[in-house]
């Protein structure tokens, strides 16, 4: 069916809060571990539709924010979901407290177990007004950043349309333009530092009034990190620092050279190419069809999953208007489909839609044979690792998309993931010391991220912006205020992608099958068991980086970038 044919309607709370209620009466009095598996299936039937309805009535939705019957349904949902906590709070305990836990693993993997103990470990009735507050915060942050209003040449931009002039080929512009997005910063920067402060604060007093000894044990928590702790991401970082800075280092040389500049600046870094950066040839129709010829002569599953996208319309890729900006991967447990929702706007990031995004999407395929919905999707640094190796095993189709510009795409997309290694570090490093000292003061926590930034981006030109020279790149970066520790994520998934690259660069004829293999375990299983099922390194464990990195160097000697 297409997803436009989706019937839909809103769920009758009442009924369906008076059979829940029944059923986990139910689940909690069965005697049997085969009559506990039939009443968690019954219940996971309700929540699956709950959840696709909802999802439904988002994504349409977001197709077309005027839609009057949409946004009404948008507003039913905000005010339904919260009141379906109490249900899922409640049959989390229920399954916390059954005794023979080893005989419910064929249908709840005790991967389930352990993220339902840390959500129980992370909550209690004291801290409510604490969480309200944290989230007001945050509400505070976005509020403020979406304010700005920035003057430049009789032109009036909000941080999201300046970005286009700080890349702009006309290296005066992007100065005028990357400085007048600092100013804003500067002008705010008593309510930036405000906010954080007591966004800090409110989180180490949630965090010691759950009795945790600061709030990086509590963050790692909330993120359900089950298999690795503060010491194991210390090794981790020291690999990036001695692996992959080096490396950076070089490659924002060559880049200085390339553009034939005395100084890569602050306001030169995110321009790579005087000629522009690669761009896809053809239209929109026609990057579709040759991803299509692509997932077919990738492999069978492949071929099924892009054909089943293509007949039943489970995407919507083109920009229109009133239509959400962004792009993402969503499902819907009741037809088990997952769904593609991107904005085309003719740059390299469409093809990332149809590889990326396209990678969530088929790894949801592969692991519906999953009996429990919990399990398909797998936390963050794992879900990401399906969805960046897709970019790379996608490398030898490239040709398709972007004709002459192959090379330079290769160069590009490659050295990006390179050069966001480090910095993903620096902002989780930088949050570890925040929150391992909660007493420092602003400025103090300026000077900190000043100081690892020297370490992790030593090619940071900064003279002429004080602010930045002061420490002050962080307040652009929303993980740090919105969603504590999410970010050390990305870069473990892209560390795991790089070694299916290596693979494939090598010609491992097992790189693909194990890639198949562990888009089909979907979220069964906790981070590092993933990567070892996948055959593939713990990122902490010593030499993965490296031996990432002398490939790397290998495959980048390949490319005589001097003449882009
Ligand atoms: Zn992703």
């Amino acid at each position: 069916m297409k997803f436009s044919e989706y019937p839909y309607e809103r769920i009758n709370m009442e009924e369906v809060g008076r059979q829940l209620t029944e059923l986990l009466d139910r689940l909690e009095n069965s005697v049997s571990s085969k009559e506990f598996k039939e009443i968690w299936m019954q219940i996971q039937k309700i929540s699956d539709h709950i959840m696709t309805e909802s999802s439904i009535a988002s994504v349409r939705h977001e197709i077309n924010t005027a839609d009057p019957f949409y946004e009404k349904e948008i507003e039913f949902w905000d005010e339904t979901m919260p009141l379906l906590e109490a249900y899922s709070t409640r049959q989390a305990n229920i399954l916390l407290s059954q005794k023979d836990r080893e005989e419910l693993y064929d249908l709840i993997p005790e991967v389930l177990f352990q993220q339902a103990e840390c959500r129980v470990r992370c909550f209690d009735e004291k801290i409510i007004p604490l969480l309200q507050k944290e989230n007001s915060l945050s509400t505070e942050y976005g509020k403020l950043k979406a304010s700005a209003q920035i003057e430049l040449d009789g032109k009036i931009y909000n941080l999201g349309t300046i970005g286009r002039l700080m890349q702009d080929k006309d290296r005066d512009l992007r100065k005028r333009a990357t400085d007048a997005a600092m100013g804003f910063y500067r002008e705010k920067e008593a309510e930036f530092d405000r906010i954080y402060d007591e966004l800090v604060k409110t989180r180490d007093q949630i965090a010691k009034e759950l009795g945790f000894k600061d709030f990086v044990e509590l963050g790692y928590l909330r993120m359900t990190r089950l298999d690795y702790d503060r010491k194991m991401v210390e090794n981790y970082r020291r690999q990036i620092l001695e692996d992959v800075v080096p490396l950076d280092r070089e490659l924002y040389e060559r880049q200085r050279k390339r553009l034939g500049l005395d100084r890569l600046r602050y306001y030169d870094e995110s321009f790579e190419f005087e000629s522009g950066n690669p761009e896809p040839k053809g239209t929109s129709e026609q990057l579709i069809q040759a991803a299509v010829k692509m997932y077919h002569e990738m492999s069978e599953e492949t071929g099924r999953f892009i054909d089943r996208m293509v007949n039943d319309e489970m995407w919507d890729l083109l920009a229109k208007d009133n239509k959400a900006l962004g792009g993402f991967c969503t499902s819907f447990e009741d037809y088990k489909s997952p769904f593609i929702f991107a904005n085309f706007n003719g740059t390299s990031g469409d093809v990332d839609v149809l590889t990326h995004e396209a990678g969530h999407a088929f790894q949801y395929t592969m692991s519906t044979n999953i009996p429990c919905t919990d399990a398909r999707w797998p936390t963050m640094e794992s879900a990401e690792i399906h969805s960046m190796s897709m970019e790379f095993f996608a490398y030898p189709w490239m040709k398709e998309f972007f004709k002459e510009d192959t090379n330079k795409y290769y160069y590009y997309h490659f050295t990006s993931a390179l050069k966001f290694l480090p910095y993903g570090i620096l902002i989780d490093h930088f949050q570890h010391e925040v929150y391992e000292h909660p007493e420092m003061t602003p400025a103090e926590r300026k000077a900190c991220f000043r100081r690892l930034e020297k370490m992790y981006c030593p090619h940071k030109d900064y003279e002429g912006c004080d602010l930045l020279e002061e420490g002050g790149w962080w307040y652009r970066q929303g993980h740090v205020f919105q969603s504590p520790f999410y970010y050390i994520d990305y870069t473990l998934a892209q560390v795991c992608a790089f070694q299916f690259w290596d693979r494939q660069y090598r010609r491992d004829p097992k790189a693909f099958e194990d890639y198949l293999h562990l888009c089909s375990l979907g979220g069964s299983l906790s981070f590092l068991k993933l990567v070892k099922e996948a055959g593939l390194k713990s990122p902490f464990e010593d030499g993965c980086v490296r031996d990432v990195v002398k490939d790397a160097r290998e495959f980048l000697a390949g490319f005589d970038d001097m003449s882009y």
